[in-house]
């Protein structure tokens, strides 16, 4: 394992960043990551950085409502890919057993010792949390329509059938895909101009371990849906971005 936590004193600054980055880094070691998942994790602590590396009001917002459609929902799924279940696993499986679903596993570079390895890794924090949430994904028996390669395999009982899908660091593709098959897409995404954030039914601009936390705290609140305009959502984010960069140096 990486040794950071050796060498980063938690009064330092950018502690919890670190932090979560060696989450990444640990993950990656155990085989449950693809090469470029540290690059794809920098990205997204970039836009935390510009956006104050805190949950701000309008994703605060768009996290409430993000619950009140998986609550609402017939047949709700929570799409996994490696980088969530490395930094939010016990989380999105505590939020799974409130809900009452599935977790599907689904990954961009998908081969058989990874697929092993993230399962195996959610079997532990099951059994570590008491909980038997159902863990999909090993076995996909059906294809998303229009996606190529093995990034279209889902399973008929989980992700296709699903009408509401959480996908926190979903691929454009993939979301844009889900949405055309008409289910309802909440995204997590730290970008506010990825596809995903621009295409999906609600996009969360925030950080994903702080967001699974905020759904869990959520819950018993039993929020319910509004008529959510995602495109405000983004553009508060990008304010808030503006906002946060604008005369610091005059
Ligand atoms: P798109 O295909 O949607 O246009 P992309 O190709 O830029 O986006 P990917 O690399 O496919 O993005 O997916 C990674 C996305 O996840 C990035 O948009 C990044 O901002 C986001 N991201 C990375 N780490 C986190 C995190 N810890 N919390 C929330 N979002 C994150
Ligand atoms: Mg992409």
């Amino acid at each position: 394992m990486l040794d950071e936590e050796n060498i980063v004193d938690p009064s330092h600054p950018r502690y919890d960043s670190l932090m979560i980055r060696k989450k990444i880094a640990d993950a990656g070691v155990k085989g449950m990551l693809a090469d470029s998942a540290m690059i794809a994790h920098g990205r997204g602590e970039a836009y935390d950085y510009l956006l104050g590396e805190k949950t701000t009001p309008s994703a605060m917002e768009a996290t409430k409502e993000a619950v009140a459609r998986l609550i609402k929902a017939e047949s709700p799924v929570i799409s996994l890919n490696g980088n969530a279940i490395a930094l939010a696993g016990s989380d999105f499986l505590t939020l799974a057993s409130q809900l009452g679903c599935p977790v599907e596993i689904n990954i961009f570079y998908r081969t058989p010792e990874r697929m092993g390895a993230l399962i195996g890794h959610l079997k532990l924090l099951n059994s570590k949390l008491g909980l038997d949430v159902e863990i999909l994904g090993g076995i996909p028996d059906e294809r998303i329509p229009g996606l190529e390669g093995p990034r279209g395999a889902c399973q008929s009982n989980g992700i296709f059938s699903a009408d509401t899908i959480l996908v926190p660091l979903e691929d454009g593709d993939r979301c844009e895909a889900l949405v055309a098959m008409g289910k309802e897409v909440l995204v997590i995404d730290l970008n506010p101009l990825s596809r995903s954030s621009r295409n999906c039914t609600v996009g969360i601009v925030d950080e994903v371990s702080r967001v699974a936390k905020n759904m869990i705290q959520m819950m018993p609140e039993k929020p319910a849906p509004t008529k959510w305009n995602n495109a405000k959502g983004l553009q508060a984010a990008l304010d808030q971005i503006i906002d946060n960069i604008t005369n610091k140096f005059s």
